[in-house]
């Protein structure tokens, strides 16, 4: 099935043209600066050379997707002879809330509740949910479904999800843990076990998806039992901007304190804090990791908080499944970091973790057991692949419709 994969933020779409049935992905593109001035088109076929477009003037979503099915069906650079191929619309959505614990398609009902989900992440559902309206105008008729970063983790229990926050906030706001990166912990706790050769079902596996924004979970079984982000994408590890845990009184004390306004606290620990507010020198890892091995002895400090928050969170989430099998690294820096894997697992023999150096340093770019051959735990590293988790649950659930 030909199939596109969408990724709709505030200010770019990200594009992957896929084909399930045997070819894989054809093509990738980006529209970035969408609203802004000076846009760019970049796209790129799997078997050609990656074309820039500057399109004239300030575009919007819908112009947006225009573009990127242009460069599609183009006949010098293009993968399809004319979008009337493309079968099916797979969109990664942020936050599904309640509403949504699989993928869903996506009808006048689904859109509705998702729209339901506004206040739950304001930034990222109104663009997701243009980016499904501009497709809707620019490919009328063609099934569209939803894979949401929140649906993995709804298996959560309630005493992992709930706050110790008065319950009304709950029944009232829906304040409670859900969770992010879904897509990407169900994609690599299932590929860890089929390199294990083992069922999901019987495993306990830690996936620790370390990117920009990062996040761990407890797969129980293979389900999602505890996760690090929460109420928002900000809770739980240190990220290239983001503070992660805190204690809650911090932004009350500086906005009396410094004088910030709601808006600005929100900068201050979304976009200014991490990595970044520790160092000053980058939000991106391997900038740390070079100044790291300049001698920087602050960016050699920001490793050590880094990893050790979530050195603590394996700990923690192995206690929560009373045991562990499998720990899994994915994601930008968890794929490419041997360093950062490194000081993570030190003095997690206890647990049953013991990583072969030689095996850490030379893992990249496919899945690989890091483990010595007589460790408990086999800790693993997989590269994610969200919009292939996409692309095939988008081909599912457009199948199953058929089939009724
Ligand atoms: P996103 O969350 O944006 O999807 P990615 O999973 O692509 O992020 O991760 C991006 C981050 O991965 C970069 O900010 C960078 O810190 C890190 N990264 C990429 N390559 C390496 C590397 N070789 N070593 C360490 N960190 C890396």
């Amino acid at each position: 099935m030909k199939i596109l994969v969408l990724n709709s933020g505030s200010s770019s779409v990200k594009f992957q043209m896929w084909d399930t049935t045997g070819k894989g992905i054809l093509a990738k593109g980006l529209v970035s600066r969408i609203g802004l001035e000076n846009p760019l088109l970049e796209h790129s076929p799997i078997d050609g050379e990656k074309i820039e477009i500057n399109p004239e003037g300030i575009i919007d979503h819908t112009k947006a997707i225009e573009l990127g099915l242009e460069a599609i069906v183009h006949p010098d650079y293009g993968v399809l002879d004319s979008i009337s191929e493309i079968e099916a619309i797979g969109h990664r959505v942020v936050h599904g809330g309640e509403n949504f614990s699989g993928s869903s398609y996506l009808d006048d009902a689904t859109i509705a509740a998702l729209k339901a989900c506004i206040p739950l992440a304001p930034l990222h559902n109104p663009a997701n949910l243009k980016g499904i309206e501009a497709c809707a105008k620019e490919l009328p008729g063609v099934p569209q479904v939803g894979v949401f970063d929140t649906a993995f983790h709804q298996t959560m229990p309630k005493f992992a999800f709930l706050y110790g926050v008065p319950m009304e906030l709950y029944d009232k706001h829906k304040i409670r843990r859900y969770g992010f990166h879904g897509t990407s912990h169900y994609y690599v706790a299932n590929e860890a076990a089929k390199l294990l050769k083992r069922p999901i079902e019987d495993l306990k596996i830690i996936t620790a998806h370390l990117g920009n924004g990062a996040s761990i979970t407890a797969v129980e079984g293979g389900k999602s039992v505890d996760t690090s982000m929460g109420f928002t994408p900000l809770e739980g590890l240190i990220m290239g901007t983001r503070c992660g845990d805190m204690d809650p009184y911090i932004p009350l004390f500086l906005q009396e304190k410094e004088g910030l306004t709601a808006q600005e606290t929100n900068t201050l620990l979304n976009k200014k804090s991490g990595l970044l507010g520790l160092t000053k020198i980058s939000s991106d890892m391997r900038d740390i990791l070079a100044a790291g091995e300049r001698g920087n002895q602050i960016a050699l400090l920001a490793m050590e908080i880094y990893c050790y928050r979530v050195k603590k969170y394996i700990g923690a989430y192995a206690a929560a499944m009373g045991g562990l099998d499998v720990l899994v690294f994915t994601a930008g820096v968890g794929e490419n970091s041997d360093t950062i894997r490194n000081i993570i697992v030190r003095r997690l023999e206890f647990l049953g973790i013991d990583v072969d150096p030689v095996k850490n340093h030379a893992a990249y770019g496919i899945p690989m057991d890091i483990s010595t051959p007589t460790a408990r735990v086999r800790t693993i590293v997989i590269p994610t692949d969200e919009e292939l988790v996409i692309a095939s649950e988008t081909e599912r659930i457009v199948l199953e419709r058929r089939s009724k």
